[in-house]
């Protein structure tokens, strides 16, 4: 095993949650990204339709609400629904902060005045889907990715695959059980090497790839939830599973 490296933050997963938090962390202290592929490999990076927010004037908070509790069937938690609908457009301008570049059009009657392109998409009753053309994920990671690079606080580390968590427990340290890091296979190097953070988050995204048909790419293969699991924490709603529709298949 390699020498022990030592971080502020371990961030483990490049896609929108990843580098997002990196970049926040990153105000504060040294940020070590760990991430499997390249940088932009992820499901984030295949994200097309775009995300939806209450943007327009004709829009509210209690609209969106409301339309994701009846998408939702009687499934989703009221206070969670809430907290995302109402920080959503906050977090739509850090992201145009970021250096993000979301379609505009022409504001109607005004020439030469533009304002964000809503669309409209199922389950909702306003427009408010903020896109960048159909790759709306494409532009997020390429914005993202980009400011990561640039922050000297922020090492990347390219085709490195965490392959477990390192605890308290496991060091044989007296007291509660903590998360202290975690051990990295670098592919090139065909080494494991310990990162060592007082604060490690998984950012691994889902585990679509363990079905035949799916539209998630390789790297969604649940690596997160496992590592966490066997560390001993408690995992939730993993029967939630997201298949596009275009991926339906019947002979
Ligand atoms: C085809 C497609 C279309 C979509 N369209 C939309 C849409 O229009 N609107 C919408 O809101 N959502 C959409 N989604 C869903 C959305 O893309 C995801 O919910 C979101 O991107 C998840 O982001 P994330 O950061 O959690 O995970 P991801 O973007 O999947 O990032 C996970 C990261 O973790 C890394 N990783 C995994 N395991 C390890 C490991 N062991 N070690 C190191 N790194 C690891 C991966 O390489 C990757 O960098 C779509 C998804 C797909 C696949």
């Amino acid at each position: 095993m390699n020498p022990q490296r030592q971080f502020d933050h371990l961030v483990i997963g490049s896609g929108i949650a990843g580098l997002f938090y990196a970049l926040r962390a990153a105000e504060q202290g040294s940020v070590a990204l760990v991430t499997k592929k390249g940088s932009a490999e992820s499901n984030t990076n295949y994200a097309q339709g775009g995300i939806a927010s209450v943007i327009s004037p004709e829009d509210s908070f209690e609209l969106h609400v409301r339309d994701t509790l009846v998408a939702g069937a009687g499934l989703c938690r009221e206070e969670a629904v809430r907290t995302v609908v109402e920080e959503g457009p906050a977090r739509i301008r850090e992201l145009i902060e970021l250096g993000l570049r979301f379609t505009e059009r022409e504001v109607p009657g005004q020439p030469g005045r533009h304002e964000l392109d809503l669309g409209r998409e199922g389950g909702h009753s306003k427009r408010r889907i903020v896109h960048a053309k159909d790759m709306t994920g494409r532009e997020i990671e390429r914005a993202l990715v980009d400011a990561a690079e640039r922050h000297p606080r922020i090492a990347i580390f390219e085709n490195h695959i965490a392959v477990d968590l390192i605890t308290t427990q496991k060091l044989g340290v007296s007291g509660p059980n903590r998360c202290v890091g975690a051990y990295v296979l670098s592919k090139v190097a065909g080494e494991v090497t310990a990162f060592s953070a007082p604060t490690v988050v998984l950012a691994t995204g889902g585990c679509g790839k363990v079905y035949l048909y799916t539209t998630n790419p390789d790297i969604a293969t649940g690596d997160g939830v496992a590592m966490a699991y066997r560390a001993g924490a408690a995992v939730a709603n993993l029967e939630f599973m997201q298949f596009h529709p275009t991926c339906l298949y019947h002979p």
